[in-house]
Protein backbone atom coordinates (compact mmCIF):
# COMPACT_ATOMS: atom_id res chain seq x y z
CA UNK A 1 0.00 0.00 0.00
CA UNK A 2 2.62 2.36 1.18
CA UNK A 3 4.68 2.22 -2.24
CA UNK A 4 2.05 2.27 -4.28
CA UNK A 5 1.65 4.30 -7.19
CA UNK A 6 -1.01 7.33 -7.16
CA UNK A 7 -3.10 7.38 -10.38
CA UNK A 8 -1.82 10.65 -11.00
CA UNK A 9 1.89 9.75 -10.54
CA UNK A 10 2.23 10.86 -7.01
CA UNK A 11 3.30 8.85 -4.29
CA UNK A 12 1.05 7.82 -2.09
CA UNK A 13 2.92 7.06 1.39
CA UNK A 14 1.82 6.75 5.81
CA UNK A 15 3.69 7.97 8.48
CA UNK A 16 4.91 4.16 9.23
CA UNK A 17 7.23 4.85 6.04
CA UNK A 18 10.21 5.16 7.68
CA UNK A 19 12.82 8.09 6.44
CA UNK A 20 14.97 5.88 4.17
CA UNK A 21 12.20 4.47 2.33
CA UNK A 22 10.98 8.34 1.56
CA UNK A 23 14.67 9.27 0.51
CA UNK A 24 14.84 6.44 -1.59
CA UNK A 25 11.82 7.59 -3.23
CA UNK A 26 12.56 11.15 -3.78
CA UNK A 27 16.12 10.14 -5.45
CA UNK A 28 14.50 7.68 -7.54
CA UNK A 29 11.86 10.06 -9.12
CA UNK A 30 15.36 12.48 -9.31
CA UNK A 31 17.42 10.13 -10.60
CA UNK A 32 14.55 9.84 -13.41
CA UNK A 33 14.41 13.47 -14.10
CA UNK A 34 17.97 13.89 -14.31
CA UNK A 35 18.24 11.44 -17.22
CA UNK A 36 15.53 13.48 -19.00
CA UNK A 37 17.08 17.10 -17.84
CA UNK A 38 20.86 16.18 -18.85
CA UNK A 39 22.48 16.36 -15.73
CA UNK A 40 24.91 14.01 -15.68
CA UNK A 41 28.64 14.99 -16.23
CA UNK A 42 31.90 13.16 -17.38
CA UNK A 43 34.69 13.26 -15.08
CA UNK A 44 38.15 12.10 -16.61
CA UNK A 45 41.20 10.96 -14.13
CA UNK A 46 44.14 10.49 -15.95
CA UNK A 47 46.48 7.07 -15.90
CA UNK A 48 50.18 7.76 -15.99
CA UNK A 49 53.00 5.66 -16.88
CA UNK A 50 55.25 4.70 -14.09
CA UNK A 51 57.96 4.54 -16.46
CA UNK A 52 58.00 7.47 -18.43
CA UNK A 53 55.80 9.74 -16.48
CA UNK A 54 53.38 10.59 -18.84
CA UNK A 55 49.83 10.41 -18.99
CA UNK A 56 49.20 7.90 -21.05
CA UNK A 57 45.11 6.64 -20.41
CA UNK A 58 42.02 8.63 -19.08
CA UNK A 59 38.82 7.23 -17.34
CA UNK A 60 35.68 8.90 -17.94
CA UNK A 61 33.67 8.76 -14.46
CA UNK A 62 30.11 9.73 -14.41
CA UNK A 63 28.90 12.60 -11.90
CA UNK A 64 25.49 13.62 -11.36
CA UNK A 65 25.37 17.84 -10.89
CA UNK A 66 21.93 17.87 -9.23
CA UNK A 67 19.75 20.51 -8.96
CA UNK A 68 19.03 20.05 -5.65
CA UNK A 69 21.19 17.70 -4.36
CA UNK A 70 24.65 19.22 -5.98
CA UNK A 71 27.75 17.41 -7.42
CA UNK A 72 26.71 13.60 -6.64
CA UNK A 73 29.27 10.53 -6.54
CA UNK A 74 28.91 7.75 -8.20
CA UNK A 75 28.64 5.54 -4.88
CA UNK A 76 25.55 7.63 -3.87
CA UNK A 77 23.25 6.81 -7.16
CA UNK A 78 24.65 4.06 -8.98
CA UNK A 79 23.45 1.18 -6.97
CA UNK A 80 20.45 2.47 -6.69
CA UNK A 81 20.25 3.23 -10.64
CA UNK A 82 21.18 -0.40 -11.14
CA UNK A 83 18.18 -1.86 -8.82
CA UNK A 84 15.41 0.10 -11.10
CA UNK A 85 17.35 -0.37 -14.37
CA UNK A 86 18.58 3.31 -15.05
CA UNK A 87 22.13 2.27 -14.86
CA UNK A 88 22.30 1.12 -18.79
CA UNK A 89 21.11 4.43 -20.01
CA UNK A 90 23.57 6.24 -17.90
CA UNK A 91 26.49 4.26 -19.21
CA UNK A 92 25.46 4.57 -22.42
CA UNK A 93 25.26 7.92 -22.20
CA UNK A 94 28.87 8.08 -20.40
CA UNK A 95 30.23 6.32 -23.33
CA UNK A 96 29.39 8.36 -26.13
CA UNK A 97 29.88 11.64 -24.53
CA UNK A 98 33.37 10.67 -23.48
CA UNK A 99 33.99 9.22 -26.79
CA UNK A 100 32.48 12.12 -28.49
CA UNK A 101 34.96 14.35 -26.14
CA UNK A 102 37.75 12.48 -26.96
CA UNK A 103 37.75 12.25 -30.22
CA UNK A 104 37.40 16.33 -29.98
CA UNK A 105 40.83 16.66 -27.81
CA UNK A 106 42.13 14.13 -30.02
CA UNK A 107 41.82 16.07 -33.79
CA UNK A 108 42.37 19.39 -31.59
CA UNK A 109 46.06 17.64 -31.39
CA UNK A 110 46.52 16.31 -27.46
CA UNK A 111 47.98 13.25 -27.25
CA UNK A 112 46.25 9.96 -28.90
CA UNK A 113 45.94 8.46 -24.63
CA UNK A 114 43.57 5.58 -23.90
CA UNK A 115 40.03 5.77 -22.82
CA UNK A 116 38.97 3.90 -20.46
CA UNK A 117 34.75 3.24 -19.71
CA UNK A 118 33.44 1.69 -16.94
CA UNK A 119 31.39 -1.48 -17.72
CA UNK A 120 28.34 -2.69 -15.21
CA UNK A 121 27.21 -5.97 -14.81
CA UNK A 122 23.83 -4.83 -16.56
CA UNK A 123 25.61 -3.32 -19.55
CA UNK A 124 27.57 -6.24 -19.94
CA UNK A 125 24.76 -9.18 -19.96
CA UNK A 126 23.18 -7.07 -22.22
CA UNK A 127 23.33 -8.53 -25.95
CA UNK A 128 23.34 -4.59 -27.32
CA UNK A 129 26.82 -3.59 -25.36
CA UNK A 130 28.26 -5.09 -28.78
CA UNK A 131 25.97 -3.16 -30.81
CA UNK A 132 26.17 -0.01 -28.72
CA UNK A 133 29.91 -0.03 -28.85
CA UNK A 134 29.65 -0.52 -32.36
CA UNK A 135 27.44 2.65 -32.81
CA UNK A 136 29.03 4.51 -30.49
CA UNK A 137 32.50 4.32 -32.51
CA UNK A 138 30.43 4.81 -35.97
CA UNK A 139 29.31 8.48 -34.73
CA UNK A 140 32.66 9.08 -32.35
CA UNK A 141 35.14 8.21 -35.24
CA UNK A 142 37.29 7.18 -32.43
CA UNK A 143 40.02 4.69 -33.55
CA UNK A 144 38.32 0.99 -31.79
CA UNK A 145 42.09 1.02 -30.36
CA UNK A 146 42.00 3.76 -28.28
CA UNK A 147 39.08 2.77 -26.24
CA UNK A 148 39.08 0.39 -23.30
CA UNK A 149 36.04 -1.18 -21.37
CA UNK A 150 36.47 -1.90 -17.48
CA UNK A 151 34.94 -4.92 -16.03
CA UNK A 152 34.87 -5.70 -12.47
CA UNK A 153 36.08 -8.77 -11.68
CA UNK A 154 32.71 -9.46 -10.21
CA UNK A 155 31.03 -9.21 -13.16
CA UNK A 156 33.58 -11.40 -15.07
CA UNK A 157 33.56 -14.10 -13.11
CA UNK A 158 29.44 -14.38 -12.61
CA UNK A 159 29.06 -15.24 -16.11
CA UNK A 160 31.73 -16.87 -17.01
CA UNK A 161 30.81 -19.01 -20.60
CA UNK A 162 28.84 -16.08 -22.14
CA UNK A 163 31.68 -13.82 -20.60
CA UNK A 164 34.30 -15.59 -23.00
CA UNK A 165 32.07 -15.24 -26.07
CA UNK A 166 31.30 -11.30 -25.12
CA UNK A 167 34.95 -10.71 -24.92
CA UNK A 168 36.38 -12.24 -27.72
CA UNK A 169 33.62 -10.13 -29.92
CA UNK A 170 34.84 -7.01 -28.45
CA UNK A 171 38.23 -7.95 -28.74
CA UNK A 172 37.07 -8.85 -32.41
CA UNK A 173 36.50 -5.07 -32.72
CA UNK A 174 39.96 -3.72 -31.94
CA UNK A 175 38.60 -2.52 -28.53
CA UNK A 176 40.98 -3.40 -25.36
CA UNK A 177 39.58 -4.89 -22.30
CA UNK A 178 40.32 -4.20 -18.41
CA UNK A 179 39.73 -6.16 -15.17
CA UNK A 180 38.43 -3.37 -12.89
CA UNK A 181 38.83 -3.63 -8.87
CA UNK A 182 41.40 -6.68 -9.05
CA UNK A 183 41.47 -8.42 -5.41
CA UNK A 184 38.17 -7.77 -4.85
CA UNK A 185 36.02 -10.41 -6.40
CA UNK A 186 37.40 -14.37 -6.13
CA UNK A 187 39.00 -14.58 -9.51
CA UNK A 188 39.76 -17.97 -10.82
CA UNK A 189 43.35 -17.77 -12.60
CA UNK A 190 42.09 -20.28 -15.01
CA UNK A 191 39.34 -18.08 -15.95
CA UNK A 192 41.42 -15.40 -16.31
CA UNK A 193 43.90 -17.09 -18.69
CA UNK A 194 41.03 -17.91 -20.75
CA UNK A 195 39.50 -13.77 -20.63
CA UNK A 196 41.48 -11.76 -23.57
CA UNK A 197 41.81 -9.09 -21.53
CA UNK A 198 44.66 -6.52 -21.71
CA UNK A 199 44.96 -4.70 -18.50
CA UNK A 200 44.37 -5.45 -15.32
CA UNK A 201 43.72 -2.97 -12.43
CA UNK A 202 44.61 -3.55 -9.10
CA UNK A 203 41.92 -2.26 -6.15
CA UNK A 204 42.52 0.97 -4.06
CA UNK A 205 42.12 -1.39 -1.04
CA UNK A 206 45.78 -3.17 -1.46
CA UNK A 207 47.45 0.27 -2.56
CA UNK A 208 46.31 2.17 0.59
CA UNK A 209 48.13 -0.07 2.38
CA UNK A 210 50.97 -1.03 0.45
CA UNK A 211 53.65 0.68 2.40
CA UNK A 212 52.95 0.20 5.51
CA UNK A 213 50.72 -3.27 5.64
CA UNK A 214 53.70 -6.50 4.46
CA UNK A 215 50.30 -8.60 3.55
CA UNK A 216 49.47 -5.85 1.30
CA UNK A 217 52.61 -5.45 0.13
CA UNK A 218 53.10 -8.94 -1.12
CA UNK A 219 49.75 -9.25 -3.03
CA UNK A 220 50.46 -6.71 -4.89
CA UNK A 221 53.57 -7.21 -6.19
CA UNK A 222 52.11 -11.57 -6.45
CA UNK A 223 49.48 -9.71 -8.65
CA UNK A 224 52.30 -7.99 -10.89
CA UNK A 225 53.98 -10.87 -11.56
CA UNK A 226 50.82 -12.99 -12.10
CA UNK A 227 49.60 -10.24 -14.61
CA UNK A 228 52.77 -10.01 -16.42
CA UNK A 229 52.89 -13.80 -16.68
CA UNK A 230 49.32 -13.40 -18.32
CA UNK A 231 50.79 -10.39 -20.55
CA UNK A 232 48.86 -8.09 -19.38
CA UNK A 233 49.71 -4.58 -18.34
CA UNK A 234 48.85 -3.38 -14.70
CA UNK A 235 47.56 -0.14 -13.32
CA UNK A 236 47.19 0.54 -9.49
CA UNK A 237 44.45 2.46 -8.81
CA UNK A 238 44.35 4.88 -5.67
CA UNK A 239 48.06 6.33 -5.57
CA UNK A 240 47.78 8.86 -2.93
CA UNK A 241 51.55 9.11 -1.89
CA UNK A 242 54.94 9.57 -3.22
CA UNK A 243 56.30 6.12 -1.21
CA UNK A 244 53.01 4.46 -2.89
CA UNK A 245 54.18 5.24 -6.51
CA UNK A 246 57.90 4.68 -5.48
CA UNK A 247 56.81 0.98 -4.27
CA UNK A 248 54.77 0.55 -7.79
CA UNK A 249 57.76 1.81 -9.84
CA UNK A 250 60.14 -0.74 -7.78
CA UNK A 251 57.72 -3.80 -8.43
CA UNK A 252 57.40 -3.17 -11.92
CA UNK A 253 53.71 -1.78 -11.91
CA UNK A 254 52.93 -0.20 -15.30
CA UNK A 255 50.71 2.60 -14.65
CA UNK A 256 48.87 4.26 -11.85
CA UNK A 257 46.15 6.61 -11.18
CA UNK A 258 44.85 8.31 -7.96
CA UNK A 259 44.96 11.97 -6.43
CA UNK A 260 48.95 11.69 -6.29
CA UNK A 261 48.89 12.71 -9.83
CA UNK A 262 44.93 14.30 -9.74
CA UNK A 263 41.79 13.68 -9.23
CA UNK A 264 38.78 12.94 -11.65
CA UNK A 265 38.33 16.38 -13.27
CA UNK A 266 36.01 18.28 -15.45
CA UNK A 267 36.50 18.37 -19.43
CA UNK A 268 37.55 21.83 -19.28
CA UNK A 269 40.53 21.08 -17.25
CA UNK A 270 41.65 17.80 -18.50
CA UNK A 271 43.56 19.24 -21.91
CA UNK A 272 46.22 21.17 -19.29
CA UNK A 273 47.13 17.66 -17.25
CA UNK A 274 47.37 15.37 -20.73
CA UNK A 275 50.06 17.87 -21.68
CA UNK A 276 51.56 17.85 -18.20
CA UNK A 277 53.92 15.31 -17.44
CA UNK A 278 55.37 14.11 -13.66
CA UNK A 279 58.90 12.92 -14.23
CA UNK A 280 59.32 9.59 -13.07
CA UNK A 281 60.31 9.46 -9.48
CA UNK A 282 63.90 8.27 -8.42
CA UNK A 283 63.76 4.95 -7.22
CA UNK A 284 64.92 4.54 -3.74
CA UNK A 285 67.87 2.51 -2.77
CA UNK A 286 67.57 -1.17 -2.71
P1 LIG B 1 36.35 2.60 -10.24
O1 LIG B 1 36.04 2.33 -11.66
O2 LIG B 1 37.21 1.62 -9.54
O3 LIG B 1 36.97 4.07 -10.23
C1 LIG B 1 37.94 4.50 -9.31
C2 LIG B 1 37.33 5.31 -8.20
O4 LIG B 1 38.35 5.65 -7.27
C3 LIG B 1 36.72 6.65 -8.64
O5 LIG B 1 35.64 6.92 -7.77
C4 LIG B 1 37.85 7.62 -8.38
O6 LIG B 1 37.42 8.94 -8.21
C5 LIG B 1 38.40 7.05 -7.10
N1 LIG B 1 39.80 7.42 -6.91
C6 LIG B 1 40.75 7.62 -7.85
N2 LIG B 1 41.94 7.91 -7.29
C7 LIG B 1 41.75 7.88 -5.96
C8 LIG B 1 42.63 8.08 -4.84
O7 LIG B 1 43.81 8.36 -4.96
N3 LIG B 1 42.07 7.95 -3.60
C9 LIG B 1 40.75 7.65 -3.42
N4 LIG B 1 40.31 7.55 -2.18
N5 LIG B 1 39.91 7.45 -4.46
C10 LIG B 1 40.40 7.56 -5.71
P2 LIG B 1 34.25 7.44 -8.32
O8 LIG B 1 34.45 8.36 -9.46
O9 LIG B 1 33.47 7.91 -7.14
O10 LIG B 1 33.60 6.12 -8.89
C11 LIG B 1 33.31 5.04 -8.06
C12 LIG B 1 32.92 3.83 -8.85
O11 LIG B 1 31.70 4.06 -9.54
C13 LIG B 1 33.93 3.45 -9.94
O12 LIG B 1 34.99 2.73 -9.38
C14 LIG B 1 33.06 2.64 -10.86
O13 LIG B 1 32.94 1.32 -10.39
C15 LIG B 1 31.73 3.32 -10.73
N6 LIG B 1 31.51 4.22 -11.90
C16 LIG B 1 31.95 5.48 -12.10
N7 LIG B 1 31.52 5.94 -13.30
C17 LIG B 1 30.81 4.94 -13.86
C18 LIG B 1 30.09 4.79 -15.11
O14 LIG B 1 30.04 5.68 -15.98
N8 LIG B 1 29.47 3.60 -15.32
C19 LIG B 1 29.51 2.59 -14.40
N9 LIG B 1 28.87 1.43 -14.69
N10 LIG B 1 30.18 2.69 -13.25
C20 LIG B 1 30.82 3.84 -12.97
MG1 LIG C 1 37.04 1.82 -13.27
MG1 LIG D 1 38.47 0.21 -9.67
MG1 LIG E 1 35.51 0.57 -7.67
Amino acid sequence: QAKEQGRNGYQIYDESMNAKALERIILESQLHKALKDEEFAVYYQPQISTLSGCVVGIEALVRWNSKELGLVEPCRFLPLAEEIGLVIQIDQLVMREACRQHKLWLDAGLPPVTLAINISGQQFMKNELLETVTAVLKESGLDPGLLELELTEGVLMAHTERTVKTLQALKGMGVRLAIDDFGTGFSSLSYLKRFPLDVLKIDRTFINDITTDPDDAAITVATIEMAHTLKLKVIAEGVETKPQLDFLSKNGCDMYQGYLFSKPVPPNELPRLLSSRRQPLPLSPA
